[in-house]
């Protein structure tokens, strides 16, 4: 694949170059160099996306004279490009939507990106802006924003975002108010990991509803503190528990009635082991914290089930389990989810929907925990797709593995982490 006149080996080389960094320079000419590296690196965001958008139209077009129906044309093409860009399928498809919108209406933002004058992050963020206008609107404001470098020099994010949307404003203020009609559907509750075994819950609410609620836990707070005799909570603590108290309907010194699934080693369980547990949804905890939620739990009214998993000691990896049915059963697809966490698409963070046969049943593969992996719901669609398969080729009880094949041909390798295992067997395996 050539770019002007450079081919991916020669980019690979020159990568390899830039792991030696000369000593016998000036601080100014260090600065220099910081600089060029950082041009260097738009550069390369902005030749990524002429070459996503070739990617796209060439195979595209190849489905095309194949007489492949036009709705299956665009198939799979994002999750390429994100497993080539190590991205998660769902960024994938913004990377792919934004090199579309840079290659076809913004040749001016798509320059600045090349020359350096923005980074992809300010790219993104013009784009984000836009994207709701049409392709005249868009253009004008390509270049009414990105002709002269000099109307950007110096912004920071909020300065290039505010540029964009003001342009945006002025030239088409009802697809603008329009997009902000439409904006509560994506209305939704997220939550991801933070440090120290801790988690952050995030509402995204049409922003009157936002305020109604935190005014409402503030008000509550207040009230509870002006009451309560012994106040040992600050404000935000209170806010907290009421919120927890609220959503679950039990205070936040019960046990919440959903379930919580805590994969842990017998030593760490019951010999105070250190190694790290490891909670669904969330990731590895410290074995005490661990300790200290299933103790809470067995002393609550909470329902505690203790289930049973066998892995290699020495691996880390789980035992095998096999059916003779088609799907796979409960227990087997609760065993697969507990090994692979996360949905196997190399980068993919989505939680696991599918379980999919690696070597298909309709091709003699069997109903297994070593022939099944979890996937999320898009990925196991793009799987799907035509000139996309995996392969397994790892053996039982070492940690399980498997690759991805690519319509490209491209091969990534997909492996599952090991279960926590007593530390002690951890050494003993390195
Ligand atoms: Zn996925």
């Amino acid at each position: 694949m050539g770019v002007g006149i450079v081919n991916s080996t020669e980019i690979a080389e020159f990568a390899v170059a830039l792991q030696e960094i000369r000593d016998d320079v000036t601080n100014a000419e260090l600065i220099d160099t910081i600089s060029a590296l950082e041009d260097m690196k738009s550069a390369a965001c902005a030749a990524q996306a002429v070459i996503s958008a070739q990617f796209e139209s060439a195979v595209r077009e190849e489905r095309r004279q194949r007489g492949t129906p036009a709705d299956r044309w665009s198939k799979g093409i994002s999750a390429q490009i994100a497993l080539a860009r190590k991205e998660s399928p769902h960024r994938g498809g913004h990377l792919l939507g934004q090199a579309r919108i840079l290659t076809e209406d913004m040749p001016h933002t798509l320059n600045l990106l090349r020359t350096g004058h923005l980074n992809e992050w300010r790219t993104s963020l013009i784009i984000k802006e836009i994207i709701c206008l049409d392709r005249d609107d868009r253009r004008h404001i390509d270049e009414q924003l990105c002709a002269d470098p000099e109307t950007l020099r110096g912004l920071g994010d909020t300065a290039v975002r505010g540029k964009a949307y003001t342009l945006a404003v002025e030239r088409d203020c009802a697809a603008i108010v329009e997009r902000a009609r439409k904006a509560p559907n994506q209305r939704c509750v997220t939550s991801r990991p933070a440090p120290d075994s801790m988690a952050y819950l995030t509402a995204l609410l049409p922003m009157k509803d936002a305020v109604a609620v935190h005014a409402t836990l503030s008000r509550d707070a207040d009230t509870i503190i002006c009451t309560e005799d012994v106040v040992e909570r600050s404000k935000n603590q209170i806010m907290a528990d009421l919120l927890l108290e609220r959503c679950t309907g039990v205070s936040a010194a019960s046990a919440s009635p959903v379930e919580v699934v805590i994969v842990i080693s017998d030593e760490s369980l019951l010999a105070g082991g250190t190694a790290p547990a490891h909670v669904k949804g969330y990731g590895p905890i410290p074995a005490a914290i661990a300790r200290d939620i299933i103790a809470h739990s067995v002393t609550s009214e909470a329902v505690t089930t203790l289930r049973k998993l066998y892995s290699t000691p020495v691996t880390g990896a789980i035992t095998a389990m096999e059916s003779t049915a088609r799907a796979f059963p409960k227990s087997l697809a609760r065993l697969i989810d507990l090994r692979d966490r996360w949905c196997r698409t190399p980068y993919c963070n989505a939680p696991i929907r599918h379980h999919d046969h690696i070597t298909p049943h309709h091709a003699g593969g069997p109903t297994s925990a070593h022939n099944g992996a979890g996937l999320c719901e898009a990925c196991n669609y793009t799987k799907e797709t035509p000139g996309w398969s995996s392969r397994s080729d790892n053996p039982p009880g070492t940690l399980h593995s498997f690759e991805l094949i690519t319509p490209t041909g491209h091969r990534y390798r997909s492996t599952a982490d090991r279960t926590p295992t007593p530390l002690h067997l951890n050494r003993e395996a390195s």
